[in-house]
């Protein structure tokens, strides 16, 4: 069966919910979809307003990506209904946004947890390394917490494969210009390289309670900060450790930057020497 059939499921088989958020192009639902075997699924249901040709083909070219993308740490695509109003099926994960999460949960999550999240969306990102795939859009904001103990990388809107070319020059002008690297910013260049600078960004909104980086700049101040070698201060819980590997993610050269396959190492060190600075 080809990965298109596999995901087509018929409109009878969900019940939709209540609203959980507003996604790009529309209201996105809870719900429950019943499988071919029976069985019953908690999901999430993406709906687009004003679909139009054009419009749903931007829509739908999230799940196409997500068709072929299978991992823990990654949100699961559970299928398609293709016939208008076109709708996106994904697996819920009850505790929303990672952001959300780290901001009410403040007091409670330890720093041990915290690099267990960071581990996870690098293990995820490492996966679709060896995929040829660039995400760029890696914030808290695009990560969903599953639970207290597992997190999964989500919005596949802007990520594309890059195959023969090494390198994918985005149009788009909806970008995240506080998470980007400097080529990014310049150039529209984006690459495995860029995906780990924004992985290091994601990182300290992670350990700073995801606070925004750089808030206190506007976005056309951030490349000039950028250019003078200036970069995110240590968040006050990050250890020294975890900020030269965060800091290491910065370099301004894409090619000095770590691969995700070795960051997942320091992260797993990392949890292994946490109680000298294990803080709660
Ligand atoms: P944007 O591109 O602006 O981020 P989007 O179209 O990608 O928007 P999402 O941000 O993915 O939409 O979804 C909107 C809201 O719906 C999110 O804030 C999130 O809280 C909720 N949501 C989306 N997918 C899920 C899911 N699988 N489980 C639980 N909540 C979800």
């Amino acid at each position: 069966m080809s990965p298109n059939e596999k995901f087509k499921i018929s409109r009878d088989d969900i019940i939709v919910g209540g609203i959980l958020g507003e996604g790009f192009f529309g209201e996105v639902h809870s719900g429950v979809y019943k499988t071919q075997t029976g069985e019953k699924l908690s999901v999430a249901i993406k709906t687009c307003k004003n679909c139009s040709a054009d419009v749903m083909e931007k829509f739908l070219s999230e799940a196409g990506v997500m068709k072929n993308l299978d991992h823990p740490h990654i949100v699961r695509l559970i299928g398609v209904v293709e016939v208008d109003p076109v709708w996106i099926v994904m697996e819920l994960y009850q505790l929303g946004e990672l952001g959300n999460y780290l901001l009410e949960q403040q007091y409670t999550l330890a720093t041990t947890t915290l690099l267990l999240y960071c581990l996870q969306i690098c293990k995820a990102l490492a996966y679709l390394e060896g995929l040829n795939m660039v995400h760029r859009d890696i914030a808290v904001r695009n990560i969903l917490v599953a639970t207290p103990q597992c997190v999964k990388l989500g919005d596949f809107g802007l990520s594309r494969y890059i195959e023969e070319e090494e390198y994918y020059t985005a149009s788009a002008s909806r970008l995240p210009i506080k998470w980007m690297a400097p080529e990014s910013i310049n150039f529209r260049r984006f690459t495995t390289a860029s995906d780990v600078w924004m992985f290091g960004v994601c990182v300290w909104e992670i350990f700073s309670t995801a606070q925004q980086p750089f808030f206190w700049l506007d976005n056309c101040q951030v490349i000039d900060q950028l250019e003078s070698g200036v970069r995110l201060p240590k968040p006050q819980l990050c250890p020294p450790t975890l900020y030269s590997l965060m800091s290491s993610c910065w370099s301004y050269e894409p090619n000095s930057r770590p691969k995700f396959s070795h960051l997942a190492c320091s992260f797993r060190r990392e949890q292994d020497v946490k109680p000298e600075w294990e803080h709660k």
